[in-house]
């Protein structure tokens, strides 16, 4: 295919996105300003579904209980290509500009990638017969693994069963029509935008519980069994263990205390925390989980207290492909500027894109710019819609036109040369090895 004519489109798409630059920067204004957290963006959604409608663009909504998958079809048969959008806040009552009811705030910047799908389609919908294959412009809900309890409910209700919403999407099939997908995290950056790759952890959660025997505090002590003591032998037990972590595994362990008492002249007689293990590998995961699992039961055996640890899946690892974050790479940097566009090696955070790289070819670039303060930070806030909105979704457009263009031969090259980790089945499996409880009781 002519690289001339390849450029003509990608013109004529960042034209249209241009006209409606007012449109784009209002849907994501009225994103920050209505947050919602994951499995509960129906408000999100339904901006989402009205934007597909102004563009004339067919979708699907309610996809795990709110994902809504917009679908623009090229002029010949191809692959595939999904642009992923996620639609949930996380919660930070700190900030200054969170929901004053949920604590929720779109401190991680989601409501930009909403945006920019959006940005896409207007762009992508008007050279359409020019490409083969398919868009599917896919807003997707619940990536911040947060608000377990309430996910937990949801499972109970047989509404979902993984705590991630791209989990939950390939569990209902919706990524089975999907042969490559990519994702456009936005980063804060006051100084030339730039955008990084990054590899992320996979991780598991843990509820756990500590029970021993309420008592009174002063007057009968001896009848107690604190179980504020047990989870403090456990954390100086799992504190122990991060000595024999492997630097290069980026092993993380943190948690929280959600129960740690009733009141202050009654001995705890209930401790419940909630924990994240983080690893790269999950062979490392592994180990992590062995000997924290370990370090809960010795706390509750230092008092004579029991311990129930319940596990769940959570993340796998994501991995960047390399061809698609070359195709990626190349229009960021007519964007941005050459050099403009970075490896930054590996992050201990996580993602559910780490479950989509698992199964087909994936990206999850971090565009870094138009946001001040960090990511899940009280101070982050937006300042440059231009950078935030509009040059994502000029990125996006501009990528699958290289990959959907004439016979979409860059999609087909890079979807030939791919051979997935996993299969769907061999995927949901290993994510349900992951959950299991265990009961210790040393009384
Ligand atoms: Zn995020």
């Amino acid at each position: 295919m002519n690289r001339k004519y390849i450029e003509g489109l990608k013109q004529a798409a960042f034209e249209e996105i241009d006209l409606h630059r007012q449109r784009i920067i209002e849907l994501g204004k009225s994103i920050w300003k209505e947050p919602e957290q994951g499995f509960q963006e129906y408000k999100t959604a339904e901006k989402v579904a009205a934007a597909f409608r102004e563009i004339d663009i067919p979708f699907e909504s309610g996809l795990a209980l709110t994902g809504v998958k917009g679908r623009l079809t090229g002029a010949t048969p191809g692959p595939t290509v999904a642009v992923i959008g996620e639609l949930d806040a996380l919660i930070n009552p700190d900030h200054p500009e969170a929901d004053k009811d949920t604590g929720a705030v779109h401190a991680c910047g989601h409501f930009a990638q909403i945006a920019a799908i959006i940005g896409a389609g207007y762009g992508l919908k008007s050279i359409l017969p020019k490409l083969s294959g398919e868009v599917v412009l896919f807003a997707v809900p619940a990536e911040e693994g947060i608000n377990l309890d309430f996910r937990k409910g949801l499972r109970d209700e047989g509404k979902i069963k993984y705590i991630g919403g791209k989990q939950e999407l390939v569990r209902i099939g919706a990524f089975d029509d999907i042969d490559l997908s990519f994702m456009q995290h936005n980063g804060e950056g006051e100084g030339p935008v730039k955008a990084t790759f990054r590899t992320n952890n996979a991780f598991i959660t843990k509820v756990v519980r500590f029970s021993g025997k309420a008592s009174h505090a002063a007057g009968a002590p001896e009848k107690g069994i604190n179980a504020l003591q047990a989870y403090t032998i456990a954390q100086a037990a799992i504190n122990a263990q991060r000595e024999t972590f492997k630097d290069e595994d980026a092993v993380r362990v943190h948690g929280i205390v959600t129960r740690g008492g009733t009141s202050v002249n009654v001995t705890p007689g209930e401790v419940m925390v909630e924990m994240l293990l983080r690893a790269k590998t999950l062979e490392a995961l592994k180990d992590v989980d062995k000997k924290i699992n370990l370090s809960l039961r010795a706390g509750g055996m230092g008092v004579g207290a029991a311990v129930e640890i319940a596990t769940y899946p959570g993340y796998l690892p994501l991995v960047q492909n390399s061809q698609l974050a070359d195709c990626w790479t190349r229009n960021a940097e007519a964007v941005l500027g050459a050099g403009q566009v970075k490896d930054m090696g590996h992050s201990a955070g996580s993602t559910d894109m780490g479950d989509l790289s698992q199964l087909m070819p994936c990206i999850h670039p971090l565009i870094e710019g138009g946001f001040y303060g960090t990511l899940h930070g009280s101070d982050f806030k937006l300042f440059d819609e231009d950078t935030a909105f509009i040059i994502p979704a000029k990125i996006a457009t501009a990528t699958v036109i290289d990959l959907l263009s004439g016979e979409a031969e860059e999609a087909t090259r890079i979807i030939e040369g791919y051979s997935p980790p996993l299969t769907k089945k061999s995927y949901l499996d290993l994510l349900d090895s992951y959950s299991y409880s265990e009961e210790f009781s040393s009384i």
